[in-house]
């Protein structure tokens, strides 16, 4: 992955807490990690494009092109190459097929790469997704309010949120920004949150835990607090991915628990995200804080009540 990163972003990048996230560090390689798709995404690829992982619910990549590049992404092994585009409609026309087969696909999430980045990809897919009865609710991810706010001041983006505007009438759609450290909550993004927030849409976040950049309490609760207050409800927040690549991203899991119990005591339970490991192999697993005794962080079940072991 090449590095990448807009105007806005590196206007910001005297603080570290922003720079680290998109430029290569001094001790960035260290390949301690083999797996380059640890979540076994290639192998829940039924067509080019789609993700189905868990019965009811699917993920489109729209692309794998993004605005900036952030140096932990999940998807580090296609993120920057243009092999993911929906290129025609027949690429998309696969995809929305598969949807109306399966109907017991409920939620439809749109994810990528950036969807907004590819707005009129993007424009295409919600226009058959809104009139699939069996979709129930829809949902993009985004991280361009951070990486690059002046965009939403296009025609092409506003277009798409026109149609965001539409579809929220008929059933719920959920815009899930992705959302790192209290820093990104700047004055033009918390613009675009507020233009986001008037299509109607329920505005969530997600974030990762980074060594050195996010594992501590008060960043967190700035955070989490900062985006509560600006109408953005924390959602997950992950243990950061065993990827190949993300090694000197990974934190401690004993302080991760640690701090997420010092969070759960002093906020909200509407400012406080459900803290997930992604299980190799498995799926997403919430991880226990310290209000239970004797708890073996290293042994968790999966969704079939099967014992496993994690890594930590
Ligand atoms: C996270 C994820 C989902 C959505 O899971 P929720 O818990 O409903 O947010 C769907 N598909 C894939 C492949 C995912 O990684
Ligand atoms: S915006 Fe999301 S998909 Fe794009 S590089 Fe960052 S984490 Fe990956």
């Amino acid at each position: 992955m090449q590095e990448k990163f807009t105007p806005y972003l590196k206007q910001q990048f005297e603080n570290p807490a922003i720079a680290e996230q998109y430029l290569i560090q001094p001790n960035d390689i260290l390949h301690k990690f083999q797996n380059l798709d640890p979540l076994s995404e290639d192998s829940h690829q039924p067509i080019k494009g789609l993700i189905h992982k868990y019965k009811n619910r699917v993920l489109i990549k729209v692309s794998y092109r993004c605005a900036a590049h952030c140096r932990f992404c999940t998807r580090i092994r296609e993120i920057g190459s243009n092999e993911g585009d929906l290129k025609n409609d027949e690429a998309i026309q696969n995809i929305i097929s598969y949807i109306k087969q399966h109907t017991e696909i409920t939620d439809v999430i749109l994810s990528g790469g950036d969807p907004l980045y590819t707005p009129k990809q993007t424009l295409t897919i919600l226009e058959e997704l809104e009139n699939i009865e069996s979709v129930k609710v829809i949902r993009i991810g985004t991280r361009l309010p951070i990486h690059n706010p002046k965009s939403f001041l296009s025609l092409v983006i506003q277009k798409v949120l026109d149609k965001i505007s539409e579809i929220q009438k008929k059933k719920p759609f959920i815009i899930l920004v992705h959302f790192e450290h209290p820093d990104e909550l700047t004055i033009e993004t918390i613009e675009v949150i507020k233009q986001l927030k008037q299509t109607g849409a329920t505005l969530l976040s997600q974030t990762v835990f980074l060594k050195g950049i996010n594992n501590n309490f008060e960043i967190l609760k700035q955070l989490f607090e900062n985006l509560y207050w600006n109408g953005v409800m924390p959602y997950y927040i992950y243990r950061c991915d065993y990827v190949q690549g993300l090694e000197h991203y990974v934190c401690n899991i004993n302080e991760e628990v640690k701090i997420m119990t010092e969070l759960r005591k002093v906020l909200s339970g509407i400012a406080y995200p459900t803290y997930i490991v992604d299980v190799e192999g498995e799926g997403k697993i919430p991880v226990p804080l310290s209000f239970w005794s004797n708890i073996n962080l290293t042994q968790c079940t999966d969704f079939n009540n099967n014992s496993i072991n994690i890594q930590v």
